[in-house]
C-alpha cells in the first residue's frame, strides 16, 4: 500500500495498482460483510478492511489522499491503526489551500437492531462513547467516552487491536475466514487468559478497538463530523445504516465550512469546529 498526496477536494480515494479503477471512500461506496468493512466501485472492484487506515486519516486530519494498493485488502499490520498513524506522521501532512469542511449533526439518529446500537446526537465538539458485553470472563462489560482533542485519537485509540475469542477463530478459520489471523495482528482470548506474550495495550483494549472501528466508519460520511456518537454492543452495519440515516435525512445534518483551519493541527481543527459549531 501506497499513500500519495492529492490536491484539494480530491477527498479519498483507493486505486488498484494495474488497474485504472477507483473507488471513493465514502459511505455510499460500502457494502454488506459481516467483519470488516468494504468499499466497491459497483464494477466488480473491492477493497477490503479498510476501516484501521480509515480512522488514522481521521485521526491525522487528512482530507485528501490517494491510497495505492497491490491486493483486495488494506494490509492489516498490528491490527490497528498506530502502524499507519506513524506512517502518516513520518511522511508529514500539509496544510492545503481549502476550507475543511466537517459535518454537523443536527437531531439525533438512531439504529437499532439485535440488541445492539448506534446513534449520533448534536455536540459541540466531537465525542464518542461505547458500550460492550460479552460472555467472556476477560472481556465482560466494558464502557468508554471520549471527548476528542488533539492527541485523544493517537493517545487513547490508535493502538487498539483487533481481538478474537478464541473457539469463534476456530470456527471462522474453519468457515475459510480469519485466515491469516495471528497473534501479531490480533488479541486472541482464550477461556482464562490473553494468549499474546505481551498482554493488553490498554487494560479496555477490547471496547477502545470497537470505538477505533465506528471512528474509521465514521469518517466515511465524507469528513469530520461535528456531534456526539453512542454505539453500544454495535458494529460495522450499524455504523454503516446510521450515517446512512443521517444524510437520509436533511433536518438531521448540514455541512459546516472551516476556515483557517491547519491539517498538521488537530487541536487547531477541533477549534475551528467548535467556533463553526457555535
Ligand atoms: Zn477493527
Amino acid at each position: 500500500m501506497t499513500l500519495r498526496p492529492a490536491p484539494p477536494d480530491t477527498g479519498i480515494l483507493f486505486r488498484r495498482v494495474g488497474s485504472t479503477a477507483e473507488i471513493r471512500a465514502n459511505w455510499v461506496n460500502t457494502i454488506d460483510s459481516p467483519l470488516c468493512t468494504v468499499l466497491s466501485n459497483g464494477e466488480g472492484n473491492t477493497v477490503g478492511t479498510v476501516e484501521h487506515l480509515m480512522a488514522a486519516l481521521a485521526g491525522a486530519a487528512v482530507d485528501n489522499v490517494v491510497i495505492e494498493l497491490d491486493g483486495r485488502e488494506v494490509p492489516i499490520m498490528d491490527g490497528s491503526s498506530a502502524p499507519f498513524l506513524f506512517l502518516i506522521e513520518c511522511a508529514g501532512v500539509v496544510q492545503q489551500d481549502a476550507a475543511r469542511r466537517a459535518i454537523k449533526v443536527l437531531k439525533e439518529v438512531a439504529v437499532t437492531e439485535d440488541g445492539a446500537s448506534a446513534a449520533l446526537l448534536p455536540d459541540h465538539g466531537f465525542s464518542m462513547s461505547f458500550e460492550i458485553d460479552f460472555d467472556n470472563p476477560l472481556i465482560r462489560q466494558q464502557d468508554i467516552c471520549l471527548v476528542f482533542d488533539a492527541e485523544t485519537f493517537k493517545t487513547e485509540l490508535s493502538q487498539a487491536r483487533t481481538f478474537g475469542l478464541l473457539d469463534e477463530l476456530d470456527r471462522l478459520r474453519a468457515a475459510g475466514f480469519a485466515r491469516g489471523g495471528s497473534l501479531d495482528n490480533a488479541v486472541v482470548v482464550g477461556p482464562d487468559h490473553v494468549l499474546n506474550a505481551g498482554g493488553l495495550r490498554y487494560a479496555d483494549e477490547f471496547v477502545r478497538h470497537k470505538l477505533l472501528d465506528a471512528f474509521g466508519d465514521l469518517y466515511l460520511a465524507g469528513g469530520p463530523l461535528l456531534g456526539a456518537f453512542r454505539g453500544v454492543r454495535s458494529g460495522h452495519s450499524h455504523t454503516r445504516r446510521l450515517v446512512a440515516a443521517l444524510f437520509a435525512d436533511p433536518e438531521a445534518w448540514r455541512y459546516t465550512t472551516l476556515s483557517r483551519v491547519t491539517q498538521r493541527s488537530m487541536a487547531e481543527w477541533q477549534d475551528g469546529m467548535r467556533l463553526a459549531g457555535d
